[in-house]
């Protein structure tokens, strides 16, 4: 079973993301709880914030400077 892990801020969404990126990763959305999300299709993990919390803690802004480092040439193209 998907192992859903809650996260309350953009930076740390991007660093609890970012590892993944290489394996595959997939959009996770859950619309009814206005949860954004990640999933790794290889770890079988779920990461998850909720856009006030995203919103709320630098916005993309903060998300795009954390994520940088994780992504090589291959990782571009799974960004959500
Ligand atoms: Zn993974």
């Amino acid at each position: 079973m998907t192992q859903s892990i809650r996260i309350h801020s953009a930076k740390e969404y991007a660093e609890a993301v970012g590892p993944h990126l290489a394996h595959g990763t997939e959009r996770a959305d859950d619309i009814p709880k206005r949860l954004l999300g990640v999933a790794c299709t290889s770890c079988d993990k779920r990461f998850q914030i909720s856009i006030p919390e995203f919103k709320g803690t630098g916005d993309l802004d903060a998300y795009q400077a954390a994520i940088e480092p994780f992504k090589g040439a291959e990782g571009k193209k799974s960004e959500a």
